[in-house]
């Protein structure tokens, strides 16, 4: 039975032409072919992230780096910033690998207010911050120029930002905004099949990185950046995604970053003018809401699950039914990766068509 195109906020549809790229030859990993695959993928990355910086691969999902970041760089304690599934999963996984963490927590669907993280990290004792840019279980947009400024203003405390759903769909400089960390997972805005995560550090996060014991060996950091100078990786890499990252990100740069980021906010807006026909309200402020998904507060009189199961089974098209908590009360559609106005106006057809009857 074929599947149905999967319009969730991850994964999300896979073009065909990543598929076949992905069937490429085996090649052994240490040697000259898969070097040159993984040098002839930098400068494009690169772009993308906006880093002048190695890109280092992580055969894993995006958990792996996300919980690498707490092993290569606390020493004293992480602050988490948490405003959703995701961001609150991270103070977890600091706890469990056995880090002092302490939380900023604000309710689902809200932003992180700079000025707490400003009041927070006043108190002392933080080396390492969590953020996750674009909250993909809320739909909210995190304002990180602005938590990146402050964070940079205190001395040996690094960030490390998660761009799980928002890479290569809305513009981020890593150069430019002094991080310490980027990563992603591919399965999302870059459209590729889960198994694969990009990251980035900067020299700070590295010298860190040399510092901590028991930072383990499958995400250290000092490996990567080691085995990166031989643009190789610590382990055997996914060589299939790779050849896929670097098919997908050729067609990033063909389309140009600046049509991409503008093809994300028209289809997001598209989304968005649907909603307000129907009367769903958003569930994250004017301001802070994504343009790679939406998140919409289900009304009372909509059974949810009944119409998503129905657009399903009469049109082959999936939405989700909300995430953690919040699932069954909100419902989200993505617009991330290869989707086109013709593509999301199929959707929102198909939504249309069966709405009727399912409100009451
Ligand atoms: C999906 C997602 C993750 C987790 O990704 P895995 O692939 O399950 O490791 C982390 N952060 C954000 C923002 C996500 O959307």
């Amino acid at each position: 039975m074929s599947k149905p195109k999967l319009f969730t906020p991850g994964p999300v549809d896979v073009a065909p032409e990543t598929y076949a790229a992905m069937a490429g030859p085996a090649i052994g990993h240490r040697g000259a072919d898969f070097e040159g695959l993984y040098a002839s993928i930098q400068p494009g990355i690169r772009q993308v992230i906006g880093t002048s910086r190695p890109v280092f691969f992580s055969t894993s999902s995006a958990w792996g780096v996300m919980e690498g970041c707490i092993r290569n760089l606390v020493q004293k304690k992480v602050l988490n910033l948490c405003c959703g599934a995701f961001s609150d999963k991270w103070y977890g996984v600091a706890q469990s690998c056995g880090k002092e963490a302490e939380k900023i927590q604000v309710e689902w669907g809200q932003p992180i207010d700079p000025e707490a993280v400003r009041a927070k990290l006043s108190e002392g004792g933080f080396d390492t911050v969590t953020l996750v840019h674009n909250e993909t279980s809320t739909g909210v947009l995190n304002p990180l120029k602005e938590i990146a400024d402050i964070v940079k203003s205190f001395n040996d405390v690094l960030l490390v930002v998660d761009t799980v759903s928002s890479l290569s769909a809305m513009p981020i400089n890593f150069d430019d905004l002094g991080i310490d960390v980027l990563l992603a997972g591919v399965q999302k805005a870059i459209a590729l099949p889960p198994g694969l995560a990009v990251f980035v550090t900067s020299d700070a996060a590295l010298e860190r990185s040399a510092k901590v014991e028991d930072r383990g060996y499958y995400f250290d950091f000092c490996e990567f950046a080691k085995n990166d100078a031989k643009n190789n990786t610590p382990s055997t890499p996914a060589i299939p995604h790779l050849y896929a990252l670097k098919e997908r990100v050729d067609v990033m740069l063909k389309e140009g970053l600046a049509n991409r980021f503008s093809r994300h906010e028209e289809n997001n807006k598209m989304v968005h003018a649907w909603a307000e026909g129907h009367g769903f309200g958003l569930l994250p402020p004017e301001g802070y809401r994504s343009k790679s998904l939406s998140c919409f507060v289900t009304p009372d009189n909509l059974d949810q699950s009944g119409w998503i199961k129905a657009v399903i089974q009469k049109h082959g098209f999936a939405i989700n039914g909300g995430y953690g908590k919040i699932k069954g009360k909100t419902f989200r559609i993505s617009n991330m990766g290869n989707e086109t106005s013709e593509t999301m106006q199929e959707l929102l057809d198909a939504l249309d068509a069966e709405l009727p009857a399912f409100l009451s």
